[in-house]
């Protein structure tokens, strides 16, 4: 076979690292037992990757970004609209975005609990008395998250997104009023300042509150939006490369992200986002995606929570998982898609965050220059024959394999 005009691109989230001591001055990755993962270094070509440039920390939005080929630099303003995509809102270009708490204040509008008592039962019918409100000729749609969060878009027309928080950050202090920073922003202040004022009005006399009243637990009886960002516009996936794609993730926040690029978003039973998750559950749901699509972006969560809790332990079991992943696929997939294997970030435990520090790359499939690498690594990769790139380069480089990209010039 000469080409394969698929693509699989697996993400370890923050599995890049740097040397530990306890770990023979390896990283978790170079220390873990990873065959398979060896495996697909030793046939195919390596190399660094930055997922945005050199040096830069980045978000796990903000790099899954750029790895799609969508300049982080230009489109984002914030998590809000990636936030309200990935627990299913229908997000538009333009929307102004805020991540919620339903929190409890009292009579004078001091906030008493940012969390309403983390709220975890009866928010669905909280929201739904706040969805679809008309304020001064903007829509305001709502819905509930996890516990007590929540998300609100602003849709209308000449709306700005330079919106200060309503929610005060801390407790024993009073509602903040939204202001703007130009006229545009100073029109969503207003339609933010009527909406917080009205959900007091309708949460405080909702029976999901009086229950709660009734059984000593603190109303949720005010929704305090902060965060403002807008969304995007952006073009989506299949319009931008000419094939489809699909999204395994386990974080909400991609799979917005996703979403937002009209991407299908494949949710995996047993695929939880933590440190127990089943990643051949994950591989599974990737082989059946690849016979849909022509484009697969899986990411598994597990090495960035290793990395944020300082446990290399924890990330070596991690990197076995993605290990483990990878290889399934590889037994599944074979030569019928390239499969590339790199991270968003690194994670370094010593950090306990992301960091600038570039991730290992490794592409497999026909016609790949296959180099001298024989270890997924951050040092060995750094031998590769992709040398050092950067995040906006991996759909050039895979659409070029798969040979569905048009050519730039005569
Ligand atoms: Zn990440
Ligand atoms: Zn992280």
């Amino acid at each position: 076979m000469a080409t394969a005009a698929k693509a699989i691109l697996l993400i370890g989230d923050g599995l890049g690292d740097r040397p530990i001591a306890a770990l023979g001055d390896k990283t978790p990755l170079e220390a873990a037992d990873t065959p398979h993962l060896d495996s697909i270094a030793a046939d195919g070509e390596c190399g660094l990757l930055d997922p945005i440039a050199p040096g830069v920390r980045p978000g796990s939005d903000t790099a899954h970004l750029a790895l799609l080929g969508y300049d982080p630099h230009r489109t984002y303003t914030g998590r809000g609209p990636f936030e309200a995509a990935g627990i299913g809102m229908d997000v538009r270009g333009g929307d102004v975005c805020f991540r919620c708490n339903f929190s409890t204040v009292d009579d004078d509008m001091t906030v008493v609990d940012r969390r309403a008592g983390r709220i975890s039962e009866g928010t669905r019918e909280l929201a739904s008395a706040l969805d679809g409100m008309e304020i001064e000729g903007a829509a305001c749609l709502f819905k509930e998250s996890v516990e007590h969060r929540a998300a609100l878009i602003v849709r209308g027309e000449g709306l700005g997104h330079d919106v200060s928080d309503t929610d005060p950050h801390e407790e024993g202090v009073k509602v903040h009023q939204a202001a703007g920073g130009d006229a545009a922003s100073q029109k969503t202040a207003v339609v933010v300042n009527e909406f917080v004022r009205r959900s007091h009005e309708i949460l405080s006399k909702h029976p999901v509150n009086q229950k709660r009243a009734a059984d000593g637990l603190r109303p949720a009886n005010i929704a305090l939006p902060r965060g403002a960002g807008v969304a995007p516009h952006l073009e989506p996936f299949q319009e931008r490369y000419g094939v489809t794609g699909a999204c395994i993730v386990e974080v909400g926040l991609i799979k917005g992200l996703a979403r937002y690029l009209q991407m299908e978003v494949i949710d995996v039973p047993g695929a939880t986002g933590g440190r127990d998750t089943d990643e051949l559950a994950l591989a599974r749901a990737v082989v059946e995606a690849i016979r849909r699509h022509a484009f697969v972006l899986c990411n598994l969560k597990a090495p960035d929570l290793g990395g944020h809790d300082d446990d290399p332990q924890q990330k070596m079991e991690a990197a076995c998982k993605l290990d483990r992943l990878a290889g399934y696929l590889r037994e599944h997939v074979g030569d019928q898609a390239f499969l590339m294997v790199t991270a968003d970030h690194s994670t370094p435990c010593v950090v306990r965050d992301h960091s600038g520090d570039p991730v290992p790359i490794a592409i497999i499939g026909p016609g790949v220059r296959t180099d001298d690498v024989t270890a997924f690594g951050e040092r060995p990769c750094a031998h590769g024959g992709l040398h050092r790139i950067r995040g906006s380069d991996l759909m050039n480089i895979l659409t070029n394999l798969m040979a569905v990209q048009e050519k730039f010039g005569a």
